[in-house]
């Protein structure tokens, strides 16, 4: 796999953490032996379901 970040090489690693909510204490991630990018399944999918912008009204002047 290569790296979004740096085209390097990706290698499977097993991450281990505190447990979370699901009681995991471990998870499978890719790492990027050149510049320690971590991509996971929950990562890639909040990189690429990234939610629509929308245009912010304009603040209100403020009236004294
Ligand atoms: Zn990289």
């Amino acid at each position: 796999m290569c790296c979004p970040r740096c085209k390097g090489l990706m290698d499977l690693t097993r991450f281990y953490d505190l447990l979370d909510d699901t009681g995991s204490i471990a998870f499978d991630a890719w790492r990027c032996i050149c510049c320690g990018e971590v991509l996971d399944s929950v990562v890639y999918t909040n990189r690429t379901q990234r939610p629509r912008f929308t245009r912010l009204r304009k603040p209100q002047a403020v009236r004294m």
